[in-house]
């Protein structure tokens, strides 16, 4: 007899977004068996988690499989490279992880009112022109970013002199002499994908290389460092300002 597995509504959401992360492919093998694989789509080299699974298993089992085995996913998919999966509409704009609706109020000139609730941004300016929307994520790096890191930072008890903001071709962020830098185009996701980054960086204070140590710190100081860290490997537009669809 097989067990059948009920799973909440909070769990079905995560297995949909596990899923997005895992490839299920089932074969001849006696057990799971989890792997990255890498693939070229048209000229360009991507990286996935697999999860081998024995033909005879049921769709339930695999999904409470994956449910149990969540975090051993997002550290996998650490370092993967996925086809990215988010479409912008034309009329759209990405914003802390979500698609906002843009309305013009000219009388609100150079600032801007975001409406998170009906996820309507207003400006004084046009920002589907993208030199109007540069400005506008400039703007808001620059807010929210320092305030982050000093909410970060406390809660290990650690001093940061400053945070600096800036649009990096090879990094997201960065730390040296008590300086925190973070990448501009980090504020197209989630808020808790920016701590994760913040984390990293002061991670760094604490052990300046990647070594082991240096992870085991991270996860420490931060147990949800894969998992939040993991919007950016599948969803971070490859261009900034993003690229919209029609
Ligand atoms: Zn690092």
């Amino acid at each position: 007899m097989t067990d059948i597995y009920s799973f909440t509504e909070e769990e079905k959401e995560t297995i949909n977004y596990l899923k997005q992360i895992v490839t299920i492919k089932y074969g001849s093998c006696k057990n799971f068996k989890f792997k990255k694989e890498k693939y070229i789509i048209q000229k360009k080299i991507y990286k996935t988690v697999i999860l081998y699974a024995p033909q005879s298993f049921n769709e339930n089992t695999v999904e409470a499989y994956i449910l149990k085995n969540k975090d051993i996913i997002y550290k996998l998919a650490y370092h993967c490279f996925y086809p990215k999966k988010t479409k912008i509409p034309h009329d759209k704009i990405l914003y802390l992880g979500r698609l906002y609706n843009f309305k013009l109020k000219p009388e609100i000139h150079n600032t801007y009112n975001i409406d998170e609730e009906n996820l309507i941004i207003y400006a004084g300016k046009n920002l589907l022109n993208r030199e109007n929307l540069i400005k506008f994520y400039h703007k808001q790096a620059s807010y929210i970013f320092p305030a982050r890191v000093s909410m970060c930072a406390e809660k290990i008890k650690l001093n940061i002199k400053a945070v600096k903001t800036g649009v990096f071709k090879t990094y997201w962020g960065s730390c040296g002499a008590g300086i925190i830098k973070l990448n501009e185009r980090l504020v197209l996701s989630p808020l808790n994908t920016i701590d994760s980054i913040i984390y990293h960086e002061l991670a760094h204070i604490l052990v300046p290389n990647h070594s082991k140590e240096f992870y085991t710190v991270l996860e420490k100081i931060y147990p949800s460092y894969y998992k939040d860290h993991i919007w950016l490997t599948l969803f971070m537009p490859a261009e900034y300002p993003p690229k919209t669809v029609e």
